[in-house]
């Protein structure tokens, strides 16, 4: 009898905590469903890009000096510059240059030591292509002007977690003019210029 009434016990013992345990996992599920979906509804909706993001690169051919730094720095001698030695002027000339984004690892090394300036990383990140030597870009495709995510009419921009006001986790119907959590960059520069003495 008492080995009967032990059984029973611990069954309701047991009982009790699945209970416990389902309504834990409940209140989880109950309580996402008093927020809104933050899911972002590609490609109507695109996520603006980190300050720092390092996407395609863009190239100006009239700034480059075929010094061939960009290559030198590269992890995989990437680029690709063609020059000519020009008697007249005693100078390289630049005829073509190349970078195949179906081998670059986005480093950012050769934006980094340019010494003209003219490579730079911009936000286009949609890079996708059905062969991969579409991806190997010449320099008028490197000089075409970067792609942004707030310049398109058809896209609805959306912050990034990281930039969105202090407590707010939803970045739809945000009130025009509210900032970011933080600081910005340039403005974190002019602190530490006012600053220093
Ligand atoms: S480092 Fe800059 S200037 Fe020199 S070859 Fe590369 S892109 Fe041209
Ligand atoms: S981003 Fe890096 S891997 Fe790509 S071309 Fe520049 S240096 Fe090379």
């Amino acid at each position: 009898m008492l080995k009967f009434l032990k059984q029973v016990g611990d069954y309701a013992k047991e009982a009790v905590q699945s209970a416990l345990y389902i309504g834990q996992g409940l209140s989880v599920t109950f309580d996402h469903m008093q927020r809104r979906p933050i899911t972002v509804q590609y490609p109507y909706e695109k996520l603006i890009p980190s300050e720092r993001w390092r996407g395609r690169i863009h190239f100006e051919f009239d700034k480059c000096i075929a010094c061939e730094v960009c290559v030198r720095v590269c992890p995989i001698n990437l680029p690709v510059v063609d020059w000519e030695f020009n008697k007249e002027t005693k100078k390289k000339q630049l005829r073509h240059y190349s970078i195949d984004f179906g081998v670059c690892i986005f480093c950012g090394n050769c934006v980094e030591y340019c010494p003209t300036n003219c490579l730079s990383m911009t936000e286009e990140y949609e890079l996708a292509a059905y062969d991969r030597h579409e991806l190997n870009y010449d320099s008028v495709a490197l000089g075409r002007l970067p792609y942004k995510v707030t310049d398109d009419p058809m896209v609805t921009p959306l912050r990034e977690l990281a930039y969105l006001p202090k407590g707010v986790l939803e970045p739809h119907d945000l009130p025009p003019g509210s900032r970011r959590a933080g600081l910005r960059p340039e403005e974190i520069v002019e602190q530490s210029s006012t600053a220093t003495p």
